[in-house]
Formats: structure tokens, C-alpha cells, sequence
């Protein structure tokens, strides 16, 4: 059974770092780069490191085409380049805190796992993370990367300042007050706009969380009770395997002492609470995971689904997520149900959540509430990409978007229509880079239109 080799191979990377040893940080690295999954081998081991806004600045202006890198979790080719890439890892810092103004600057290399634990020690949070806190805060809202909850927008909804070295060498300050509709331009910028050296993010007094987990609940009290289920909790995800029309787990995070408290009955809509810490996929052990039922803990240490300090997974699988406007949501969930029979033999597990509506120009979540449907494949390519087409048809009625960190194989004419600022995005990009020294075959295809 596939689920027992991914648990093989999660057991045995137990806590290792997610960063391959592999992967120097010098002007030369021994062996091919590739992302975190490893299924994408970039198409250059040319990688320069800057340690300092003048080396970022220098390091643009002596080269001709180039790729900023955050912490490579993207599974398709947004982050490759042919010709170099910068690295921000270094640049790692809280720049500032600013409680008055309730918000922290950070450099672009600054992860989610290393910001959190800060913040609360200085009495304060974010409003959401992701499911897995190792990725850097400049790579998660440079691709509209969200966490779960109705009422929560991806994490770049909370970016209210950004300082970027674009391609003539300048350095470009922009925030949300000043800059408007610019700014909401740029936020979601792909790594299109130059390369990002500082984030600001609105922050709010630090909050104690919970989450309970219930099993199995069948597809019917989805379709009938889907905004009950929604609004029950701060962040709400249903993790599927398609299987049996039922919802193997929903996961309901809380904030304690939040507008209303979640009252953990023993069933919920039809889901009986789990008994014990549980892993999405309950095959897997849940020491991974972060506490459940019930147990109060830091914002940080129950919003995402995997502990700070441990690997989530080998990095043996691969991704895809598609958004669908909010009240299309049963709809597009039951339209993807009726796949179950090409999806589950490939599928590790589906993740389905909530997210606000935004007003980033280029975030899926662009002036629709929206749902993403998830998926966590085995690591088969050529097998996730021949159900990808179906999904995606399945999907098109509800003008679905994709993820853009994760894989999907909409024709690009199609992506692009379903962005309705993306003329004007262009037209920023073209502003900011006019020789395009920022862009790959990924951006010309999807974005440019020119390969
Ligand atoms: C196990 C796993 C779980 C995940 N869970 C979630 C989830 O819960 N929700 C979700 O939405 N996504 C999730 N993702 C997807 C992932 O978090 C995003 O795609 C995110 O962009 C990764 O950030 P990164 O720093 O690794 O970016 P990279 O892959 O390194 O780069 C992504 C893009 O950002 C640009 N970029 C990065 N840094 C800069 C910079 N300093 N300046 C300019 N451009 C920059 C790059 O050029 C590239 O275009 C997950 C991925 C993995 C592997």
C-alpha cells in the first residue's frame, strides 16, 4: 500500500532538517538544486547569497537575468531560472517591531518558523499561517500562500510594507497607505517585480489557540451543512481520501476567549471527536502534528497542521490546489467527488479550506471569498498530471484558479482570463523590470505571453 511507504519514509526522516545538506549557499553547489519535493531540478546551479541590501543591489545590477529563491516549496517552475539564482537566506532578521503601530519588518529570508516564537515572546501574533511554518515569509507572499478560515485572507493580506531592489539597481519602498492600488499590485508579485529585501506585516496581540479533531463525516452533512461547518471554528480544514463519500477528519481551530468559543460535542454532524491526537492521513502517527483536543497553546503552535520543530513529510509527494469562488463550493467539491475513482489510487490526502476575499491583484482570492481544494499526491508525475486535465475541466465551470506555487496544467490563455487585473499587473512588472531581467519560462508563459 502506497500510504505505508509514505509513512516508511516519513518515520525515517523523523526530525531531520527540510533543508538538504545538499544545498550550499556559495557561488557553486555540488549537485544539481532542486525544490523541496525534489520532483523539480532547476535548471541552474548558478546561486549567489547576499548577505546585505548593498550585495543584493550589486549582485542585480551585474546580472543580466535572475531568479530570487525563497525557501524552494513551491512544486512547479515559478522559482527556476536558466541563468541565477539570488538567495536571501541569509538576510534573516527582524529589521523592526513596532508595537504602536502593530506591526514588524523582517528581511525577505525570514521564515514563519523563526518569526512566530518572536513575535509571541514580544506579545504577538499573525492572523494565520500555513499548514507548515518552514517557508519564508518574501516566497509565501510573493504566491498568495494561505492558511484556513472564512474569515482569514492569505497570509499577504496582512503585508503592509515592501522594500524591493528591481531592476535598475533602485530601491523601491511601497506600502499600503501610501502606495494604494500600486501596492495591492505588488503584493502578490510571483518574484516578477525585483527582488524583495524587506517584508512588513500587520501584527495583533498574541492569542492562545485549540483545535479538536473529528473522524469521518459523511459527504452528505458537507453538502447539506457546508457554512455551519465553515463558521464553526477560526480555521476549518476537511481532509478527504475521496473514498466512501466521507471526510475522514475535520480539523476546527479555535482562539480562546475569541468572539465564540467552539463547544467540542462528542459528534459533529455526523464526525465522532477523535480520542487522540490524529495525523491527516490516520495512518500516520500524529508526533508531527500539532496538539489537538482541546489543549490550549500558543496561536503559533496550533494554526498550522505540523509542529515547528519536525520535518511534515519527506518531501515525497507533490501538490495541487485549485480555488473556486465560496458559494460555488459544494458544487465544485461534489463535481471533484465523482473523479474519486481516477483520484484516490494517486492521492496521499485532500485538504479542503476556507479563505477571505482579498484585493491583491494577482492572489486567487482576488474580490471572491473563495474555497481551495487541495491535493497531496504520491510523487507519480506522469500519473497526477494525467488526472490534473480532469479535475481541472471538472472545476472550469466555477472559473477555478490554481495555486500558484503548486501543479496544474490550465492552458495559460485560460489562467490568464481568469485575472482580471492582469493587464495592469503587467504593465507594473514592465515598470519595475522593463528588460524583464526578473522573469523565467514560467512568468512568460502564464504571465507575459511571450513563450
Ligand atoms: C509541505 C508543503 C506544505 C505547503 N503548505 C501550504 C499551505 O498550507 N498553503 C499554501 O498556500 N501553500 C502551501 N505550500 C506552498 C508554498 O508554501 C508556497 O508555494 C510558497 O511560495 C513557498 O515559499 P518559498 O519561500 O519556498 O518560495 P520559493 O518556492 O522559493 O519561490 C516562490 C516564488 O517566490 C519568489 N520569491 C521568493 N522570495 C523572493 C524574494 N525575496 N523576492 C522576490 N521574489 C521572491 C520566487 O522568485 C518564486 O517566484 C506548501 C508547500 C509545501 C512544500
Amino acid at each position: 500500500m502506497r500510504k505505508r511507504t509514505f509513512l516508511k519514509l516519513t518515520g525515517a526522516m523523523g526530525a531531520q532538517s527540510m533543508v538538504s545538506p545538499l544545498f550550499g549557499w556559495g557561488a557553486k553547489v555540488p549537485e544539481k538544486l532542486k525544490n523541496w519535493a525534489g520532483n523539480i531540478e532547476y535548471s541552474t546551479e548558478n546561486l549567489h547569497a547576499a548577505k546585505s541590501l548593498e550585495e543584493v543591489k550589486s549582485y542585480v545590477a551585474k546580472t543580466s537575468k535572475l531568479k530570487v529563491l525563497g525557501t524552494r516549496h513551491c512544486f512547479n517552475t515559478i522559482a527556476d531560472s536558466k541563468d541565477a539564482f539570488l538567495s536571501l537566506k541569509p538576510m534573516a532578521e527582524v529589521v523592526a517591531l513596532d508595537a504602536a503601530a502593530k506591526t514588524v519588518t523582517v528581511e525577505a529570508g525570514v521564515t514563519y518558523g523563526r518569526l512566530a516564537p518572536y513575535l509571541h515572546e514580544k506579545g504577538f501574533a499573525l492572523h494565520n499561517l500555513a499548514s507548515l511554518p518552514h517557508i519564508s515569509v518574501a516566497g509565501a507572499c510573493s504566491t498568495g500562500t494561505h492558511g484556513s478560515g472564512e474569515k482569514n485572507g492569505n497570509l499577504s493580506t496582512v503585508a503592509s510594507g515592501l522594500e524591493i531592489v528591481t531592476a535598475g539597481r533602485d530601491l523601491v519602498e511601497l506600502s499600503r497607505k501610501k502606495d494604494g492600488e500600486t501596492f495591492r499590485g505588488v503584493v502578490v508579485g510571483l518574484g516578477a517585480l525585483g527582488a524583495i529585501t524587506k517584508v512588513t506585516l500587520d501584527i495583533q496581540p498574541t492569542f492562545m489557540a485549540r483545535q479538536w479533531v473529528y473522524e469521518s463525516m459523511p459527504l452528505e452533512a458537507v453538502k447539506a451543512h457546508f457554512d455551519e461547518i465553515e463558521a464553526s471554528g477560526y480555521s476549518v480544514s476537511l481532509f478527504t481520501d475521496w473514498r466512501n463519500k466521507n471526510v475522514n477528519e475535520v480539523w476546527i481551530k479555535e482562539r480562546v476567549g475569541g468572539e465564540k468559543e467552539f463547544a467540542a460535542k462528542p459528534e459533529f454532524f455526523g464526525a465522532k471527536l477523535a480520542k487522540k491526537n490524529l495525523h491527516p492521513i490516520a495512518e500516520l502517527g500524529a508526533e508531527n502534528c500539532t496538539e489537538q483536543m482541546g489543549v490550549p497553546g500558543p496561536w503559533y503552535e496550533r494554526l498550522p497542521h505540523f509542529k515547528m520543530g519536525f520535518t511534515p513529510s519527506a518531501g515525497k509527494e507533490l501538490q495541487s490546489e485549485f480555488f473556486v469562488p465560496r458559494e460555488h463550493a459544494v458544487e465544485a467539491i461534489l463535481a471533484v467527488e465523482k473523479l474519486h475513482e481516477k483520484i484516490s489510487p494517486h492521492l496521499l490526502i485532500t485538504e479542503i479550506r476556507a479563505i477571505a476575499v482579498d484585493d491583491l491583484w494577482m492572489s486567487p482570492c482576488y474580490q471572491q471569498d473563495s474555497v481551495a481544494i487541495h491535493f497531496t499526491w504520491q510523487q507519480d508525475w506522469p500519473a497526477v498530471k494525467a488526472v490534473l486535465p480532469e479535475i481541472e475541466n471538472a472545476l472550469a465551470p466555477f472559473d477555478v484558479r490554481p495555486h500558484w506555487g503548486k501543479l496544474f496544467t490550465i492552458e495559460p490563455s485560460v489562467l490568464r482570463s481568469r485575472y482580471k487585473k492582469l493587464p495592469e499587473f503587467v504593465e507594473l512588472a514592465k515598470k519595475y523590470d522593463p528588460a524583464g531581467k526578473f522573469r523565467n519560462e514560467f512568468l512568460n508563459r502564464y504571465i507575459f505571453a511571450s513563450a
